[in-house]
């Protein structure tokens, strides 16, 4: 039986682009999951992600935002087409709040350009939203979203042209660390590997038990309403947003063709003690959450609902993510707690995780989400 050179288990968001960057570099490589991603059954599905880079969650993500910005440009050669909308991304809230204060903090440390308005300039630039009082807003230009599906089909895509071999409908029930190769067990068949590269999502706890790591699983929702207002397209300058409101985090999408406006609530969330008790089960309590906050800062919006969707976070105990190689297994290398955070980094990660398969080590700056953080 013929060993690869490296297996990654997990071809979602991350796992697409490792499988593709380590086939750039020449590796023999097998990429397994449970499903057929693109699919709608873990963390990466929903039509499109946030891209940002004054980074509200800590300073030190934004070299390797800078590397994923990169990353997605490559990545919409490859194509042949846009992937990243630039629309800009206006994010409002306490001047205190964790929001704006991690904004100003990471857009001052790399100085990264941000546009700053009053409360009351909030509605005048972008009539679609009424802010609450006592908030800022910061918008950032050159930030927008990506098409999700279609970054990861493009990865796999690219990652076969080069040779990958893909196995869809597989999941890999457990593997084992031999010393000098790794060997995954499916049902009914075994893969060797030298390397072993883990992207399992939400299901990482199961693939990856000797960390010693929490993570919680959050079965969070995604929802489109109709839209006949200028106010909210992407033509009339509706950027992405995002906004801390006394009654949660809440973000949304411009209109896109005939979808509708994306809402969701970023805080919250229904906690799963297993991936596999995901379901696309609504919950009312959320809806009514994001509809209330609808009515109160979207006025012009349709309560028109359109669409559904249930999506999982994985999160660590500090919403940062656990990415590197493992301590115990010097050939094991993962990505995982994304911590609801993670798709807009999936072009870094992905060269990073390459970067360590192939050479034991990266430039990549991802020294800070190391799990070493929790020992
Ligand atoms: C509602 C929602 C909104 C979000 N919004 C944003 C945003 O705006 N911006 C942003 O940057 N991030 C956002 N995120 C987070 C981001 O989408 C995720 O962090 C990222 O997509 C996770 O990628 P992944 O590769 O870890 O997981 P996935 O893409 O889910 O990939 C994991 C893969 O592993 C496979 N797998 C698992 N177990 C096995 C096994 N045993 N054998 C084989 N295969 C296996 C699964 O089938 C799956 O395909 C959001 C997430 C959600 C849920």
């Amino acid at each position: 039986m013929s060993v690869y050179d490296v297996a990654v288990i997990g071809t979602g968001g991350v796992g697409s682009a490792a499988l593709y960057h380590l086939a750039q570099a020449g590796a023999n490589v097998i990429g397994l999951d449970r499903f057929a991603p693109p699919h709608s059954r873990g963390s990466s599905h929903g039509d499109t992600r946030v891209i940002r880079m004054a980074y509200f969650e800590h300073p030190d993500y934004v070299p390797l935002l800078q590397q994923a910005y990169q990353g997605w440009h490559a990545l919409e050669e490859l194509a042949g087409k846009q992937l990243y909308f630039p629309t800009g991304v206006l994010q409002i809230g306490p001047e205190q709040g964790d929001v704006i204060a991690g904004i100003r903090q990471s857009a001052t440390k790399h100085n990264l350009a941000i546009e700053s308005f009053t409360a009351s300039e909030i509605p005048r630039t972008f009539p679609g939203v009424q802010s609450p009082e006592n908030v800022v807003g910061i918008l950032e230009r050159d930030a927008g979203y990506l098409l999700v599906s279609e970054c990861i089909a493009t990865y796999l895509t690219g990652a076969k042209q080069l040779g990958t071999t893909l196995l869809a409908d597989t999941p890999v029930e457990r593997w084992e660390d031999q010393g000098n190769e790794f060997v995954l067990y499916t049902t009914g068949n075994t893969v060797r590997a030298k390397q072993l590269v883990i992207c399992g999502g939400a299901w990482a706890a199961q693939l990856i038990t000797d960390l010693g790591v929490p993570l919680t699983i959050l079965r969070k929702h995604l929802y489109w309403y109709a839209n006949e207002s200028p106010h909210y397209t992407a033509q009339s300058k509706f950027p992405v947003f995002l906004m801390e409101t006394p009654q949660g985090i809440y973000y949304g999408f411009p209109q896109i063709d005939s979808q509708g406006v994306k809402l969701a609530r970023h805080d919250g969330g229904e906690p799963l003690a297993h991936a596999k008790l995901h379901s696309q089960a609504e919950d009312n309590a959320d809806q009514t959450s994001v509809e209330n906050f609808l009515s109160r800062y979207l006025p012009r919006l349709s309560h028109q609902r359109i669409r559904h969707a249930a999506c999982m976070y994985t999160l660590t105990p500090d919403q940062h993510f656990l990415l590197g190689t493992h301590p115990a297994h010097p050939g094991l290398h993962f990505a995982s707690g994304l911590s609801g955070h993670g798709f807009k980094f999936a072009s870094a990660l992905g060269m990073a995780l390459a970067d360590l398969a192939t050479t034991g080590q990266t430039s990549a700056p991802i020294g800070f989400l190391s799990a070493t953080r929790f020992s």
